[in-house]
């Protein structure tokens, strides 16, 4: 079973990816948790070039990154763990890169949703949670966790409102894969709904 995590900077992602980690482990589950970028060496590598580099590197190149991160993440982790019968939860996928590049960077989504395809031949998670949060809400709390990178080098604001618009109407597309959470909410709440979800689909 394959799950994905998207949503915007300061959405609680990995929070809510490493709560249901821990509710699948003590269900006796084998779970792998990764994320994108990175997630591997030549992902690390990938990512270190893709953020520290943000805003240098021409939109294109920048898609292109993440679809050889994208490439060899899932040739190396995610299609292994699948074919052990394992649960992959990942905290970003190819909705991101449709977002941020195809969206946000204005290169088109139709062609960069194509590219991601290309480079996991095919492969498409079984559900999506997307963390939905107002754009200054989520960069206030990075701010707070004060994050390693400096991801809070000067994106425009309507950068992020671009990608968030994105991401709900990716949601809106496929209505079946997506749940769509209202991120505000307590962690508790959001962890709950989730686990529902998952409960659902490992009938
Ligand atoms: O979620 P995570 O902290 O791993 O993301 C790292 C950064 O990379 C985020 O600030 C996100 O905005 C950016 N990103 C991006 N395009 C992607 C994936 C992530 O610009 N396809």
């Amino acid at each position: 079973l394959f799950l994905t995590f998207e949503g915007g900077d300061g959405t609680g992602k990995s929070t809510q990816a490493a709560l249901l980690e821990q509710w699948l482990v003590a269900q006796g589950r084998t779970v792998v948790r990764t994320r994108e970028p990175g997630g591997t060496d030549v992902g690390d590598e990938i990512r270190e070039i893709v953020l520290h580099r943000r805003g240098h590197i021409a939109p294109r190149a920048e898609a292109l990154l993440y679809a050889a991160d994208r490439a060899h993440h899932v040739a190396t982790v995610v299609r292994p763990a699948l074919a052990r019968g394992e649960i992959v939860l990942q905290d970003r996928y190819l909705d991101s890169s449709v977002a941020y590049q195809g969206v946000g960077r204005e290169l088109d989504a139709a062609e960069v949703r194509e590219l991601s395809l290309w480079a996991a031949e095919g492969l498409l998670p079984a559900m999506t949670v997307l963390l939905d949060l107002d754009v200054a809400i989520g960069r206030s709390r990075l701010d707070e966790s004060r994050t390693r990178y400096d991801r809070l080098e000067a994106e425009a604001a309507e950068f992020h409102s671009r990608v968030r618009e994105a991401y709900l109407s990716l949601a809106a597309d496929e209505p079946d894969r997506f749940l769509v959470l209202d991120a505000s909410r307590p962690i508790d709440e959001l962890a709950l709904v989730i686990r529902g979800r998952v409960s659902a689909l490992l009938q």
